[in-house]
């Protein structure tokens, strides 16, 4: 009952909206075609279902083979329903902000929040971690929103310097707040997988804002992390 009472902004946008429609961000976009695509989901899943099927038969695969024959469909509703998932708007989170009537003007650190994105270069799998930092003003953001926002991003085929800028600037709309601090560190398959087989390396990218670009911030954020900086 007490958190009904405090809901004072309901954020009914979705977050295409914010960074996919303003003009200005035109860089941030995801790269999708101009033209809507009017595909029902079951007609996406059908037809990606047969190119994967073409791929597998030029392969050299048998499809009919008991292991093999339901591939096809298993990975186009795997396309479609999960991993890009977030290329539907539909998919969207809803934000829902609560009053900071506590005059909470700390930082807040949300880590470790999983990273499951596709280099849109190989569609083949960045696995790792997101941690957010934000100093509320007016408004706070229930946590569980945060790792939501994430994932609606990261569910597309993605390069990891967009998506931590795309995850940033949502929040920034979002919250209403410059001061807000993204760092993802993840582990690209297309470099541990194949030919270079660098097993041990991880990319960390950043995008800062507002206090969060200033010295000492900066410094109590990684601090937080335990990341020296
Ligand atoms: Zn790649």
């Amino acid at each position: 009952m007490k958190i009904k009472e405090s809901v004072s902004n309901v954020v009914d946008l979705t977050l295409t909206t914010v960074i996919e429609s303003n003009p200005e961000e035109t860089t941030l976009r995801s790269p999708l075609k101009e033209e809507v695509c009017v595909l029902t989901e079951e007609q996406k899943i059908a037809a990606i279902s047969k190119h994967v099927k073409a791929i597998m038969d030029i392969l050299g695969l048998d499809l009919n083979d008991k292991s093999l024959k339901d591939t096809p469909s298993r990975v186009a509703q795997m396309y479609v329903k999960e991993i890009f998932s977030g290329l539907n708007p539909k998919n969207s989170p809803q934000v829902t902000l609560f009053e900071n009537k506590y005059h909470y003007h700390g930082m807040l650190v949300e880590k470790n929040i999983k990273v499951h994105s596709f280099c849109e270069h190989h569609l083949i799998p960045i696995i790792g971690k997101a941690h957010i930092a934000y100093i509320p003003k007016d408004y706070v953001i229930g946590l569980s929103k945060i790792s939501q926002i994430v994932h609606y991003y990261a569910k597309r085929p993605q390069l990891q310097e967009r998506l931590t800028i795309q995850i940033a600037q949502a929040l920034k709309k979002v919250l209403k707040t410059e001061d807000v601090g993204v760092i993802i560190d993840a582990e690209h398959t297309c470099v541990s997988i194949r030919d270079v087989e660098d097993t041990c390396s991880s990319t960390i990218t950043s995008s800062l804002h507002g206090k969060l670009k200033e010295k000492s911030t900066k410094e109590e954020f990684l601090n937080l992390l335990k990341i020296s900086s």
